[in-house]
This record gives C-alpha cells, sequence and structure tokens, in this order.
C-alpha cells in the first residue's frame, strides 16, 4: 500500500475546482445515461436491501469513488460495475453527511 501523507497543503481555490469538475461530470450526457441505465436496472437501493428495507434508489453512487486524489478519473467514473444504487438517506451517511450535526468537536462523549 502507498502511503499518502505527503500530499502539498490545497488552498480551497482547488477544492471548488474540484467540485467543478464533478459538477460537469455529473451534467455529462455519459453520466446521465449511465445513471439512468443504472437505476432502470436497479430500482431499489442497495444499503436497504441489505439492511431488510426496500427503499427506491434515487441516487447512483460511486463505489470506488470517482476523483483519483485530485483529479477525476474519468475510467472510474464511468465504470459500471463500480456504481451503486442508492437512495438519498444512505447516500448521504455513506459521505458523512448528516443533515443535522455538524459539530464534531473531538471527541463526543454522548452516551
Ligand atoms: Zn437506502
Ligand atoms: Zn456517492
Amino acid at each position: 500500500m502507498t502511503y499518502i501523507n505527503k500530499l502539498p497543503k490545497k488552498s480551497r481555490k482547488d477544492d471548488t475546482e474540484k467540485r467543478k469538475e464533478r459538477k460537469k461530470f455529473y451534467n455529462s450526457k455519459i453520466w446521465l445515461d449511465l445513471r439512468e441505465r443504472k437505476l432502470k436496472k436497479s430500482p431499489i437501493c442497495e444499503i436497504c436491501i441489505v439492511e431488510g428495507r426496500v427503499t427506491a434508489a434515487n441516487q447512483v453512487h460511486h463505489e470506488k469513488g470517482i476523483m483519483n486524489y485530485d483529479v477525476l478519473d474519468y475510467e472510474k467514473a464511468t465504470d459500471y460495475d463500480s456504481l451503486v444504487s442508492i437512495c438519498s438517506q444512505c447516500h448521504g451517511k455513506i459521505h458523512g453527511k448528516n443533515n443535522k450535526d455538524n459539530n464534531n468537536n473531538s471527541n463526543d462523549n454522548n452516551k
């Protein structure tokens, strides 16, 4: 395995660039087609199913991600096998987006 702790510190500008790159991809015809194909084939959230729930999927997640460090990896992004049909709730969870608490200050001792 490779160590990746030598990445140079990036400014916020790069984040914006990355976001732009992703946005561009997610608006591309190739992605919209791929996404539609995936959702047609597996219209049920694949995460919920594992947990015994049946939820309509309305998003498609890239299991392997689409970024190769700072660059959008086109091959990964268009790899049908790495797509996962998913509902927005599960998707949010996977990406660590909790609607509410963004306060992850050090250790939370909530029990
Ligand atoms: Zn789900
Ligand atoms: Zn995702």
